[in-house]
């Protein structure tokens, strides 16, 4: 999962990524406006944490411009103690939700995950899809009831699939959400195929059917309507 934090507090960004890294995000900062909206253009997040208060303008637009992309990125603002107009004006342009400042991290993260499963799995933290149920909580794997055993990368490669089956994921795609923006100078992405193959593995070896589709060229694609 892939997420934008904008915010202009040096400290606080620092804080909030280590944080976010741990917990198996990947995390891109945007510390003013401008470069929030550069972003969001040209970047997809799934995940967006808005500080409105930022140097150079109302972080507010950063939402004008997702809703003007369709971009299905989910939003979570970020807000002083005294700004209840910002924060309702927020909720009504379309953020999932919001967060006062000061909070704890646990907090923050307890928020993302709500945000995500109901974004996501329909509010529940099992999600089951292809023959796996997926427990979000505990960030865990079963296939026919055997507990896969994943490496981070392979778990986030998997869930990426699962959120968006059926849908053709280009290499360059995955790439960006699961390795950051940077990502995008690589020079060919057969690490990911490598991730697959292993993937594949380890489902098939469970006694579970694979279904990631290799689009030649293209990507992969988590089939689930038999297709
Ligand atoms: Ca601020």
């Amino acid at each position: 999962m892939k997420i934008l934090l904008v915010e202009d507090n040096n400290e606080l960004v620092a804080d909030i990524t280590t944080y976010l890294k741990e917990n198996g995000f990947v995390t891109e900062k945007a510390l003013t406006l401008r470069e929030a909206v550069d972003r969001v253009s040209v970047y997809e997040y799934d995940l967006v944490i808005l500080d409105l208060g930022l140097p150079d303008g109302d972080g507010l637009e950063v939402i004008g411009k997702l809703r003007e992309q369709e971009a299905e990125t989910a939003l979570l603002i970020l807000t002083a103690h005294d700004s209840l107009d910002a924060k309702v004006k927020g909720l009504n342009m379309g953020a999932d939700d919001y967060i006062t400042k000061p909070f704890h991290k646990a907090e923050l993260n307890a928020r993302i995950q709500s945000i995500l499963r109901r974004k996501f799995a329909g509010g529940s933290h099992i999600l089951k899809e292809g023959g796996l149920q997926i427990d979000l909580n505990a960030r865990l794997i079963k296939a026919k009831g055997q507990l896969l055993n994943l490496t981070r990368k392979e778990y986030d490669l998997l869930l990426f699939l699962v959120y968006n089956k059926n849908r053709l994921l280009t290499k360059e795609t995955i790439a960006e959400h699961l390795w950051g923006d940077h990502i995008d100078q690589a020079d060919n992405f057969d690490f990911i195929y490598n991730h697959i193959k292993n993937l594949r593995r380890k489902i098939t070896s469970a006694g579970v059917e694979d279904c990631i589709r290799s689009i030649y060229g293209m990507g992969y694609k988590f089939v689930t309507d038999g297709s």
